[in-house]
């Protein structure tokens, strides 16, 4: 039986190898060049490339392309184009011109700008990105050729999470390039910003989930009592795998297969019916677009097992929520991993160089790094269970950690400590070297062997935005520090100490968990944003401004922009997810525990005429019970009525978004609160949706 790895892998790329084979090979090199050197495209190149990727496509099957990008909703948009065209003589003709697969005007005004639409021209412009792979979407409806592409306004502005990313990479590499030639004396071609993302995700029955407004709305659940059993055996995690999700997971991994994308690991996460699929690493800009096509393959794929896939941060309250640990680290084209630490890394100064690069720009954007990795469904989920919590601190490990100790308290590191083997006793099993450091689970953003693993990143969120941030921020560190030895001629060792003094407060390897850290956090006066609409700010403020001009990624304007976006996306989800609560309560709860009132009250006056010696307490208190907490929510519920009107005739869109943090998320709160309590006293078979014990455990 043919392997369905080695069949279906790169099926639906336009990759190097059916580039060589159907380009001319001065082609070939032309694209090569712009592909792999980040060179001009040469545009005179692009009438053959299209015949080519058109002959490639229909052969495959397809009928449509789409230039595929991804606006600033975080998700994707395509709109798909027949290979169609009319001749004069009013025939049809297959047609897919230059033109057409460089350069393609939506009409923007439907995709959120942000106030750039209202300075500038409606127009939007897509234009082909040749450095992510044309690729073939295949799903049972048929295929369509997809096209990456940038996406931007009339004037040049990103309209987009993509054109960022690639000006960052431009940022990380100028600047990276530059520190390794004159501070190291080695030449780099390239600096490849490599990712590596692990993605969470829940899977649930498609009929429990249809029978959930707040899921089918907002993605995750707005009510519900926790189930007897939790997390608390841990019996998922790493667990035997379901044969049914199994399968769901093998047509996952066919489809990501196909489309390049180097799915290498699946495994039980935490909570029950939560999973992770983890692919190797590699350059940004692919990874990118691949998690994109990863989220959007798990939910397709998981219809057709009669699942739900949820990416929501935290779809259920009580247990883990999902993250997205976005691994970093720059790699040059030779392979060097600039976090290497090597054997000694005491004596490593490159290595050291780069790390303090990273503690120094996490440090100075602590509160930019929580807003780049999150969205509203985010603060569900930091500082819960497992989850990091919503302060940013570096984990280094335990032997970088001491060696940094030693550079802060006596300016120079002498030693590296290093792993034990590691001796099980017994004779069978092979002796092997423990790595120099353990895992910290905890820390939002760990160091973990060569590079630094950013857990505090929502599951839902485009990494394309996470990155640009840090690759930004990390850029120009490099750049300052890099200043600091070229022209103020200090030695490379001081700038490390240097650096490493100043910015040692956002270093912590204890446990993130803990109440103690949150009070450690606040006198080292770290920022703590316990939500994500908190955060917001810190897109628009002078640093960061000027910060992201200065290394070409973001103008002033864009991120603007990109605050307006948030804190309208900010009040727009509360919203929905307030007036979702308001119709479940209005049209299912309430109703329901009525009915059950009303049954106890049948019940109770059966029972006076059946007999005056029964003791009715028991149903007459269950009656009061739920009066009670039927009160206390019917008057939640009118509360929320009434703020959401409120919040309505705000026009000011931070105003509007803290009215919905402060004034509408404790009174959904308050509404949750007595409906979970009644779930736990209102007859099952009355209970109007699938409780969290029967979604979770199968
Ligand atoms: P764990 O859950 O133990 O952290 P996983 O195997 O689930 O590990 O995921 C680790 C991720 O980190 C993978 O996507 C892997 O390819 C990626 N990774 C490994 N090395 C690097 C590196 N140098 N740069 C970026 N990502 C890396
Ligand atoms: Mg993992």
């Amino acid at each position: 039986m043919a392997n369905s790895l080695i069949t279906n892998f790169e099926k639906n790329v336009f990759n190097d190898k059916v580039m060589k084979e159907r380009l001319s090979s001065d082609v070939y090199e032309k694209l090569k060049k712009t592909i792999e050197n980040r060179e001009k495209l040469d545009l005179s190149i692009a009438g053959e490339v299209a015949i080519a990727i058109k002959g490639w496509a229909m052969e495959r099957g397809a009928t449509h392309y789409a230039h595929w990008f991804q606006p600033m909703t975080g998700l994707t948009a395509e709109k798909h184009e027949a290979f169609l065209s009319v001749d004069k003589t009013g025939h049809m003709i297959i047609e897919f011109s230059a033109t057409e697969l460089i350069q393609g005007e939506p009409d923007a005004s439907s995709f959120p700008s942000g106030g750039l639409r209202q300075t500038f021209e409606a127009r939007g412009y897509t234009a082909w990105d040749c450095t992510s792979p044309v690729f073939i979407k295949e799903s049972n409806a048929g295929l369509t050729l997809c096209i990456p592409t940038i996406f931007c306004s009339y004037t040049g502005e990103a309209l987009d999470r993509k054109t960022p990313l690639l000006r960052s990479i431009n940022a990380i590499n100028k600047e990276t390039i530059r520190a390794l030639k004159e501070l190291f004396n080695i030449e780099a071609t390239k600096i490849i910003p490599s990712v590596g993302p692990e993605q969470e995700y829940f899977l649930i029955d498609k009929n429990k989930f249809s029978r959930r407004k707040d899921l089918i709305f907002t993605g995750r659940t707005l009510f519900g009592a926790p189930s007897p059993k939790g997390q608390e055996v841990e019996a998922h995690y790493f667990g035997a795998i379901r044969e049914n999700v199994l399968a769901f997971m093998k047509e996952v991994n066919i489809e990501l297969w196909k489309l390049g994308i180097f799915a290498k690991t699946q495994h039980n996460e935490a909570a029950p019916s939560q999973y992770e699929l983890a692919p190797i690493y590699g350059n940004v800009n692919v990874v990118a677009d691949h998690n994109q096509l990863t989220m959007e393959t798990l939910k397709r794929v998981a219809r057709h097992h009669d699942m739900e896939c949820l990416l929501h941060e935290k779809p259920f309250r009580g247990v883990n929520g999902s993250g997205k640990h976005n691994n970093w680290s720059l790699i040059t084209d030779s392979g060097l991993n600039l976090f290497s630490p090597g054997k000694t890394p005491h004596e490593n100064t490159l290595f050291l160089f780069f790390v303090t690069a990273v503690v120094k720009a996490v440090d100075e954007n602590a509160l930019l790094l929580r807003c780049a990795s999150s969205g509203p469904g985010n603060d569900q989920r930091l500082g819960g269970h497992e989850a990091p919590p919503g302060i940013i601190s570096i984990y280094l490990g335990d032997q970088i950690y001491d060696i940094v100790q030693q550079i802060i308290n006596t300016g120079d590191a002498k030693t590296s400590k290093c792993g034990d083997v590691l001796n099980i006793g017994i004779d069978t099993i092979p002796l092997f070297r423990k790595d120099a450091t353990d895992r910290n689970r905890t820390s939002p953003f760990a160091f973990t062997g060569n590079k630094f693993e950013f857990r505090m990143v929502g599951s839902s969120v485009s990494i394309a935005y996470t990155n640009t941030f840090l690759n930004g921020i990390v850029a120009d560190s490099i750049r300052e520090m890099t200043d600091e030895v070229v022209k103020n001629k200090k030695s490379i060792r001081d700038v490390i100490k240097e650096n490493l003094k100043a910015h040692s407060r956002v270093i912590f390897n204890g446990n993130n968990y803990t109440e103690e850290w949150r009070k450690e956090a606040e006198k080292r006066k770290l920022p703590i944003a316990s939500s994500f609409v908190e955060s917001i700010k810190a897109l628009i403020e002078p640093h960061t401004i000027e910060l992201m001009k200065r290394n070409d990624i973001y103008s002033k304007v864009e991120l603007e922009s990109c605050a307006e976006i948030f804190y309208d996306n900010y009040s727009k989800t509360i919203n929905i997810e307030a007036k979702t609560m308001i119709e479940m309560a209005s049209k299912q709860y309430i109703p329901s525990i009525i009915k059950y009132m009303n049954n106890l009250a049948e019940t109770m006056n059966n029972m006076k005429i059946a007999s005056d010696k029964v003791d009715i307490s028991v149903v007459e208190q269950s009656l009061i019970d739920v009066s009670k907490l039927l009160s206390e929510a019917k008057q939640a519920l009118e509360n929320l009525k009434k703020k959401l009107i409120e919040a309505e005739g705000i026009k000011e869109c931070v105003k509007k978004a803290m009215f919905y943090r402060n004034e509408i998320v404790p009174i959904m709160e308050a509404l949750r609160k007595p409906i979970d309590e009644l779930e736990l006293l209102v007859d099952s078979n009355l209970w109007p949706v699938p409780s969290y014990g029967s979604m979770l455990f199968k």
